[in-house]
């Protein structure tokens, strides 16, 4: 038989794909789509076949072809309607293919990686001399023996064997910095992860305990103990959790098993409960006139059954979630499929308990914070089609689901969707295209759509759905701006409570319901500020001012991570007046707990919350009433439901507005509008104070009156005529290296190849230093690209890194984000 040939696609930053033999033990089980083990250079790489069947390369431009290491799916990881949309985002975005089909991938457990040994020429001379050498010294000795080892086994040896000969893990080092020996690194496939289960050996099935007799009367304590947890109390186990429960040793229970008085087998690692789920009922809510008028014209696009894209517009409160997740109904009842994504993944833990309360147990949920085993599990289990819905956050659009009927993009307008590593994807964007190649539906939802999307609505590439008003017709709150020019006129003080706002806190306080602050900084003070040569003491690694936490008494660097402690003196004059400046959540809180003592106030920032437990817990607290004032960075903002915040009081409300970037006005009011629709959404009417420096400012005026279209008018206008999205294709280029002369040089390279792009429509501006033109110890050169037809820029980055590959500047050194949300 003839060697055939497949087209593989690794996770390297090259755009090709590569050609590997499949041997003849392999023949019938390469599949496109199949994760397959390949050697590439010294290493062993996972990459995925896109083309099973291809010719041999032309041998004058490859010389050796290699052989497929191994195949690691009986069925193929990627259905072929994923490495289709894998080639769009790939062209789309300039991405390298296998960098895109590994995003795609479930997380790699069943592999380890693992260095080997392999004898050169030079080892078999070095062991004949040694062989022959008379008087060998202690490190000789241990050479020999691990060469000798090798030579009878004839085949490379893995580096976890070294430890077990003496000196060996050092003569292997010796050997291989002579070249006696080769080093290479290879995938060991690892079997899944077990444990295991324990259980009572005569535990009756079926009958019920009471029935039997007690045999714990006749054993020793600790055993009775086990038998109680095993057969009264919850059944079987796995065996650490038993040893826990029953307060005894795993030896012990290890003996109970070996006497035969436990039973025991092996299951695969055990999913970790959702605490949510148990005893969940979700609320029934029988559709209003407009939701039904809504989920109707969605009826209609399913049973036309091709690609419909809709933009659900709705009011914060206005119940798009019930929307959606009757409109997945549909979908389920017509044999489809359903993916809903949304934000971030403490709103899947909310979806999720939704979808899984309504749809049972074809509900899978897939986000990033999941344990990798059980990530996997879930993907497979979408993957096999056990799972016919999919909650999850971004990367969930890559869900392997097929016959899909719907993709849900919940709060689209949310940066999350936006991958900020390569591949550089838009969640949202990809939703979109997938349904379209799949002839699927797909349905944005927001109460502040991205100009993006509410324009292509406009231009009828969108249909819209609007829902005006909040279900049982309840208000939306009203805003009342706060003119801390004016507050600092009549009080002195600078602190970030207003009198205003302090004074609608004690009026909740007194009530007995809750407030929520916005607060946009983290930390105490945003910076820190010399009095007598007005230099901020800046990070050592980036161009920024550093934050300080009063509780850790440290200043931090909230991009790169780097701490120092707080100097005494300023770091340049050595002048004694340091001053604090800017409030941020940590101080906020203080304040809050200084003027409302008898309060119980708590905080949701990273700082204050580091896990999902604790970040559950704190908005569990909050829901059940057990916090009167909860403060918080963003993440208060989104999506939640609660009943009982009638105020929700916004700190400074412009911190975004003076950044440099295009969509600061529309990230002001997406923010304001979110914030504000948290109020009021129980039966109590609610109440929003926005404190802001600039009060005239549209975004603020326009979010205080939750006026979406005329913001939406008034900031098109604007973007129309700046040429900015969503009129232009924009994509950024930074130019990055730890040197500033390279940095300075590359950029320079890369402007005299992009100046002809003028003249193909393509507008180039820059270089220029990037905003952050220092970060992480790099130094940023930023080119900012825009073209008013797409394929001209596609085209135009595409020549770029072609280019930019020619000339060897280092892959990692440019870096396209087409479509960036943020020039900043
Ligand atoms: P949105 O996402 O549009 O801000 P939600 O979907 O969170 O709004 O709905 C807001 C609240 O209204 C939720 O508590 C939800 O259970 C409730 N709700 C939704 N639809 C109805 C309805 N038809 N009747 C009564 N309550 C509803
Ligand atoms: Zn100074
Ligand atoms: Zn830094």
């Amino acid at each position: 038989m003839s060697p055939t040939y497949c087209e593989v696609a690794l996770p390297v930053p090259m755009r090709l794909l590569f050609t590997y033999e499949i041997p003849e033990r392999l023949a019938g089980s390469v599949f496109a789509g199949s994760r397959v083990l390949v050697p590439f250079r010294n290493r062993a790489m996972t990459g995925v076949v896109v083309d099973a069947s291809v010719r041999r390369p032309d041998p004058s431009r490859v010389k050796n072809v290699r052989e497929i290491a191994d195949v690691l799916d009986a069925i193929p990881a990627l259905p072929a309607n994923l490495i289709e949309l894998g080639r769009w985002v790939a062209g789309y975005y300039v991405a390298p293919l296998g960098e895109v089909l590994r995003a795609m991938l479930p997380p790699q457990i069943d592999l380890r990686h693992e260095r080997e040994f392999l004898l050169t020429d030079a080892g078999r001379t070095r062991r004949s001399e040694l062989d022959g050498a008379g008087n060998r010294s202690e490190s000789e000795v241990a050479e020999m023996a691990l060469l000798s080892l090798m030579e009878i086994e004839g085949k490379p040896v893995r580096a976890d064997r070294l430890h077990k000969l003496p000196g060996g893990e050092a003569a292997a080092e010796r050997l291989l910095r002579r070249k006696q020996l080769e080093m290479r690194g290879v995938a060991v496939r690892r079997q899944a992860r077990v444990q295991k289960i324990v259980a009572w050996i005569d535990a009756p099935s079926g009958e019920t305990q009471s029935a039997q007799a007690d045999p714990s009367a006749t054993l020793p304590e600790k055993e009775a103990r086990v038998f109680h947890v095993l057969a009264e109390e919850r059944g079987p186990l796995p065996l650490p959790q038993l040893a826990k429960l029953a307060r005894v040793s795993r030896p012990l229970i290890e003996r109970m098993i070996h006497h035969e008085k436990l039973k025991c087998w092996e299951e695969p690692m055990a999913v970790e409960e959702d605490l949510f789920d148990a005893d969940y009922t979700p609320p029934s809510n029988i559709l209003n006139v407009d939701q039904e008028r809504e989920l109707a014209v969605i009826r209609g696009w399913l049973d036309a059954g091709v690609f419909t894209a809709g933009l659900l517009h709705g009011v914060t409160g206005s119940g798009k979630t019930e929307v959606y997740l009757n409109a997945v109904d549909l979908v389920l009842a017509r044999n489809k499929t359903a993916l809903i994504l949304v934000p971030e993944i403490a709103l899947t833990l909310w979806i999720g308990r939704l979808c899984r309360a309504r749809f049972g147990a074809g509900v899978a949920v897939l986000h990033s914070a999941l344990p990798e085993v059980e990530r996997a599990r879930e993907w497979w289990r979408v993957r096999r089609g056990e799972a016919r819905v999919v909650v999850g956050t971004r990367s969930a659009v890559f869900a392997p689901v097929e016959n899909l009927g719907l993709i849900v993009v919940d709060e689209e307008q949310e940066a999350s969707y936006k991958q900020e590593e390569t591949p550089r994807y838009h969640g949202r964007d990809v939703a979109v295209v997938r349904s379209k190649l799949e002839g699927a539906v797909v349905l944005l939802g927001s109460a502040t759509p991205s100009l993006e999307s509410f324009q292509n609505a406009r231009s009828g590439k969108y249909h819209l759905l609007q829902l005006d008003s909040r279900v049982e017709n309840r208000p939306l709150a009203p805003v009342e701006i706060v003119d801390l020019r004016e507050d600092f006129k009549s009080t002195h003080s600078t602190g970030p409570i207003s009198a205003k706002l302090g004074k609608a806190i004690a009026a909740r306080l007194g009530e007995g319901t809750q407030s929520l602050i916005l607060i946009n900084r983290r930390g105490y003070s945003w910076s820190v500020l010399c009095r007598s040569c007005g230099v901020s003491v800046q990070c050592e690694n980036c161009s920024i001012s550093l934050t300080y936490h009063k509780q850790r008494q440290r200043l931090e660097c909230h991009y790169c991570g780097f701490s120092r402690r707080v100097p005494e003196s300023c770091p340049k004059c050595n002048s004694e007046h340091i001053y604090f400046f800017g409030a941020g959540a940590e101080q906020l809180e203080e304040k809050l707990r200084e003027k409302f003592p008898d309060a119980k106030v708590a905080r949701l920032d990273r700082d204050s919350v580091r896990t999902k437990r604790a970040y559950q817990q704190v908005l569990g607290d909050f829901a059940g009433g057990k916090i009167d004032i909860l403060v918080g960075t963003q993440m208060v903002a989104k999506g939640h439901d609660f009943q009982r915040v009638t105020l929700v009081g916004v700190i400074s409300a412009d911190s975004q507005l003076s950044l440099p970037d295009f969509r600061a006005a529309e990230r002001t009011f997406q923010l304001l509008t979110q914030v504000a629709g948290r109020a009021g959404r129980g039966g109590l009417p609610g109440e929003v104070l926005v404190e802001t420096f600039y009060p005239e400012h549209y975004a603020i005026q326009l979010a205080a009156r939750q006026d979406y279209l005329t913001f939406f008018e008034k900031e098109v206008q604007f973007r129309r005529l700046l040429h900015y999205p969503p009129f232009t294709a924009l994509a950024s280029v930074l130019v990055r290296d730890a040197k500033i002369e390279n940095a300075i040089r590359w950029s320079r390279q890369l402007s005299v190849f992009l100046a002809p792009q003028e003249s193909r429509g393509v507008k180039v501006l820059g270089p220029a230093a990037a905003p952050l033109a220092r970060l992480k110890r790099e130094y940023r050169f930023q080119f900012i690209l825009k073209a008013p037809k797409r394929a001209q820029l596609t085209r135009a980055l595409s020549e770029l890194l072609a280019f930019s590959e020619e000339k060897e500047i280092p892959q990692k050194a440019v870096l396209v984000d087409v479509d960036p949300l943020s020039l900043f």
